[in-house]
């Protein structure tokens, strides 16, 4: 492989185990949209969708479609997180086909089955190992496919830039689970990060540390911010976030608001 390969479509995107279907979804904030996976062993029966994605027929119907196909069943549909970009067609999915919702939030499951940390998931001849990945938000999960070495980020991490600390989430778990992270792509020998919106990441290590780093660098900016005379969230998003697209910057305020609360509670 070389640095010239360009990077390959997020839509239809393979490993062995796993195709990637791209929902019509783009914004700022979703990338190019919210990337719902279908997992199987191949010559499986049946198959497991990981995030249907938003509400809207035609994607729903084409991953229904793609599901079935060669006469297979889905046999479970699993959510990594219960923002809407992810979740909102899961029930009109599990309407098209039967199949449960396993969500780590009880409010988004269908059928009895949660996804809790050390939870192993099986079904179409694969095995996932459910993560505990708060931060992003409180319910936030990661899906270790060892078979094809690869692990579903969700939007823990993203194939561009860098995640949102949400409203329902926290800085100092998001911090704690890009560590645990990082531990077990080492331990795991984890090859590639498929995420919930963007595209695949081939150097997991990097990428990670990349993330580590980056907060790390806010939390310097934000104090550095707070230093120069900054006091509320918006003025520290204008002072910081001159890198950013302005149409980001409400968002960047919920990341200020993390980071504020970390600092609080480090009585930094
Ligand atoms: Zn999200």
């Amino acid at each position: 492989m070389t640095e010239s390969v360009p990077p390959a479509p997020i839509d239809g995107y393979r490993t062995p185990r796993a195709t990637c279907l791209l929902a019509p979804n783009p914004s700022p904030m979703t990338l190019d949209g919210t990337n719902t996976w279908l997992i199987a062993e191949p010559g499986s029966d049946s198959v497991v969708v990981v995030d249907p994605g938003p509400e809207g027929d035609e994607h729903l119907r084409r991953v229904h479609a793609e599901a079935i196909k060669g006469d297979r069943r889905v046999a479970k549909i699993l959510l990594t997180h219960g923002h809407s970009d992810h979740s909102a067609g899961a029930a009109r999915l599990a309407e098209l086909t039967g199949a449960p919702v396993q969500a780590a939030d009880p409010a988004h499951r269908l059928g009895a089955e949660g996804l809790a940390d050390g939870d192993v998931v099986t079904a179409a001849g694969c095995e996932l190992r459910v993560l505990a990945a708060p931060g992003h938000s409180a319910d936030s999960v990661c899906l270790l496919l060892s078979a094809d070495s690869v692990l579903f980020t969700g939007d823990t991490v993203l194939g561009r830039g860098t995640t949102v600390i949400g409203t329902d989430g926290n800085l100092g778990d998001y911090l704690r689970t890009l560590g645990q992270l990082r531990d077990l792509t080492e331990a795991r020998g984890i090859g590639l990060l498929l995420p919930g919106h963007g595209p695949m990441l081939t150097d997991p290590l990097g990428t990670l540390d990349y993330y580590l780093a980056h907060r790390e660098e806010r939390l310097d900016q934000v104090r550095a911010a707070l230093a120069a005379g900054a006091k509320t969230p918006p003025e520290i998003v204008a002072m910081i976030y001159t890198d950013v697209d302005r149409s980001l910057w409400p968002a960047a305020e919920w990341s200020v608001r993390a980071q504020l609360d970390y600092l609080a509670d480090r009585g930094a």
